[in-house]
């Protein structure tokens, strides 16, 4: 395993229209915001750009190498559930695809739910405001300790090389329009929630209200909140934030008390 190998598919073309994709976003939600702002945007922008630059590096550094090697060598050893089902490559592409998404929403669900996860998780969560730089502002404890479960993740269900970093690809397009400030018009955002995470569905699972908290986990796909009940979605914002009584112990309510004390004020900048 190479992690400064480029590999062409995911550096020269995959990241190239990620990043396009974020800058069309980052320009919507400045000429049709969803929510009001809290923070100034170059104060928040300036640590979710500092904390993405580390984030960024693990995920290129680790996790793309990890993953893209897992999926080699459980292609070369034959070894996966999907790889023993009797199915035309299209239709196990797509099975792949699916059941990845469907282990990141148990993953998400396990960031919340064991203390150790949910301590790196909520510096995620303590952003005062949502916009496309939250898709970046990932503490990298979090991604590190994900590292294992991807490679087992990808190893179990035996999804190819592709598949794999297409998914990773899909992931982080979708991070940037869930977390985005998008604001489509509400109708349009509660049919597409019925498919894929929506501005609004997500920015439910970013609500300080502890009960809205725990909903919405999906990451590409909403079915799987809906599957499992945990599906929530609502026309109007609710307060993003991470509130000290919802916060773990240990390290985040620090950066909690911090956040706070900027206060609660509204800004436009
Ligand atoms: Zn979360």
């Amino acid at each position: 395993m190479r992690p400064f190998r480029i590999v062409p598919f995911f550096d020269a073309v995959g990241m190239p229209l990620v990043a396009l994709v974020g800058a069309a976003l980052a320009t919507v939600e400045a000429a049709r915001p969803l929510r009001e702002r809290r923070v100034r945007r170059a104060e928040r922008w300036v640590t979710n750009a500092r904390m993405g630059a580390l984030a960024g590096a693990v995920v290129r550094l680790a996790i793309v190498p990890t993953v893209n090697a897992c999926a080699r060598g459980a292609a070369e050893r034959n070894v996966g559930v999907l790889r023993w089902l009797p199915l035309p490559r299209a239709a196990r592409a797509a099975l792949g695809f699916v059941a990845l998404d469907y282990s990141m929403y148990l993953w998400h669900r396990a960031l919340h739910g064991v203390p150790l996860l949910w301590r790196s998780h909520a510096v995620h969560h303590v952003d005062r405001d949502l916009d496309v730089t939250t898709a970046l502002r990932f503490h990298v404890g979090e991604l590190a300790a994900s590292v294992p479960f991807r490679a087992a993740q990808t190893v179990l269900l035996g999804v190819g090389p592709r598949v794999a970093l297409v998914y990773e690809l899909a992931m982080q397009a979708a991070a940037l329009f869930h977390h985005s400030n998008v604001r489509l018009p509400a109708r349009v955002d509660r049919a597409l929630a019925r498919v894929f995470v929506t501005p609004r569905m997500h920015g439910v699972h970013h609500s300080t209200a502890r009960e809205e908290l725990a909903s919405n986990w999906g990451v590409v796909f909403a079915v799987w909140d809906r599957l499992h009940g945990t599906a929530r979605w609502r026309a109007t914002p609710p307060d993003i934030g991470l509130l000290a009584e919802n916060a773990p112990g240990g390290v985040a309510p620090s950066a909690v008390a911090q956040e706070r004390g900027r206060g609660l004020g509204r800004v436009s900048a």
